[in-house]
């Protein structure tokens, strides 16, 4: 089995450190990108600033970290759409995107909405799959999409985009965490998000998607695919621990990334031991079953 090819290589998409700001994305979309970049948040969290051009309203999609100078620069973009914040939805409980939320809400006087009851707060809303929302003068779907995080939800707008946190990132592939992601959770959502067939991604983190965003999706199903044959690969020549799999399967990747990479092969062999494919005893050793 070869490395599947990333569609996005041939793109032009922007580098790190090139993303814009804050970008119009779409009429009813603006991006608002946080001063956080890190390893694992690439160029740093993407704001959405979402609402029906005119409707005087707008709906933030991850308000990111709880920063003075993001704040400044998502109430530029809200009066630049002549819109006041009416709700604050939140993709999935991790801080780089959710952290804002409360405060954020309380300064706008919004509720939070989320998948998770700690993150929408005790006067926020959870929400479920299949939930439209009639905001900001348009509707938004919420999506069920578990497996980065076990609440993890993206919003699918009018237009077709979509908008998905953590799921998809702008550029290289996501992490499924362990012990609270689930590989077979994301799986299942990667082919929900392909059969809405989504005219754009919206991502947490990195450039929009809108070339072929479901060729992104099949390329995420086949990097998966391949890293689990990897694994399997790995194991059958002698690898004993998950260390030394990951030294293994991802020598190619910066050693700053190993940590989440030892996540995600985690996650993996967690689907490989429910599937009976693997056995793991005490401690991090593991053979094939
Ligand atoms: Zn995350």
């Amino acid at each position: 089995m070869d490395a599947p090819a990333d569609p996005r290589a041939t793109w032009g998409l922007p580098v790190p450190g090139e993303l814009p700001r804050t970008a119009d994305l779409e009429p009813l979309v603006t991006r608002v990108l946080a001063p956080n970049p890190s390893g694992m948040t690439l160029d740093g969290t993407n704001t959405y600033v979402v609402g029906a051009p005119g409707s005087g309203q707008a709906v933030l999609v991850d308000p990111g970290p709880d920063d003075p100078a993001h704040l400044a620069a998502v109430e530029t973009a809200l009066a630049a759409r002549d819109a006041r914040c009416v709700a604050v939805l939140v993709t999935h409980h991790h801080g780089d995107h959710a952290e804002a939320a409360l405060p954020w809400g309380a300064h706008f006087g919004a509720p939070v909405a989320a998948g998770d009851a700690t993150v929408a707060g005790a006067d926020g809303r959870v929400l479920d799959h299949g939930a439209r929302l009639d905001l900001a003068g348009t509707t938004i779907g919420v999506v069920a999409t578990p497996g980065h995080t076990r609440d993890h939800l993206a919003f699918r707008l009018e237009s077709g985009a979509v908008l998905v946190g953590d799921h998809v990132l702008g550029r290289g592939t996501s992490v499924v965490t362990h012990p609270e992601g689930d590989v077979v959770a994301y799986l299942e959502s990667l082919r929900r998000v392909h059969d809405l067939g989504p005219s754009a991604l919206y991502c947490g983190h990195g450039p929009e998607l809108t070339e072929d965003p479901g060729a992104v999706l099949e390329y995420y199903l086949a990097h998966r695919a391949f890293r689990e044959h990897q694994l399997l690969t790995a194991l059958a020549g002698g690898a004993r621990t998950v260390e030394e799999l990951v030294a293994t399967v991802y020598a190619e990747v910066p050693q700053r990334l190993w940590p989440a990479a030892t996540q995600s092969t985690r996650a993996t062999l967690a689907k490989l031991q429910g599937e009976g494919r693997i056995e793991t005893a005490t401690g991090d050793a593991v053979r094939l079953a």
